[in-house]
């Protein structure tokens, strides 16, 4: 029997990049949101506008660029910003990361102790997968991604904790 798990390691020993997960805890909401109207802030210089208090994890993955459908993705929501052409990824990451839908992926740029230093790309969970083997256990995820805007203060928010 083909132990998905292993063979998936293997491959992301050899082809992985490391990125920064955003893990939001949905159960405490940060102090930019607005009860009354339900907003947050998008420029929020500790959630990345999600919103919830959040984790940031490291983690490694290989992704490519995704035949999505529209609806998976929210891509018509996204036209209507109309300056940025959207761009849907697929990621697979392993079965201990647990990725959930609207927590984030970002791609950064490392320095050279691998503390993340700068964004280079914000993208949304708008889906994840869970694709399982033998007995039903979940042998990794595959994450439907899309393009976001980076906040203005997404930067610190990464680097001044
Ligand atoms: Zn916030």
């Amino acid at each position: 029997m083909i132990d998905v798990r292993k063979r998936l390691k293997e491959f992301l020993d050899l082809y992985a990049h490391d990125i920064i997960y955003i893990r939001r805890d949905t159960r405490f909401r940060c102090e930019c949101y607005v009860e009354r109207s339900g907003e947050t802030a998008p420029d929020c210089p500790k959630c990345f506008g999600t919103g919830y208090v959040v984790q940031i994890e490291k983690q490694r993955t290989r992704r490519n660029i995704g035949t999505v459908p529209e609806s998976l993705v929210g891509i018509n929501q996204l036209a209507q910003v109309g300056r940025f052409v959207p761009k849907a990824y697929v990621y697979y990451l392993e079965h201990n990361v647990k990725p959930e839908e609207n927590d984030l992926i970002l791609e950064v740029i490392w320095d050279i102790n691998g503390v993340p230093r700068l964004i280079k790309e914000k993208h949304v969970i708008s889906a994840a997968e869970q694709k399982l083997g033998y007995k039903g256990r979940v042998e990794f995820y595959q994450v439907y991604a899309r393009y976001d805007q980076k906040g203005a203060n997404d930067d610190k928010a990464l680097t001044e904790r």
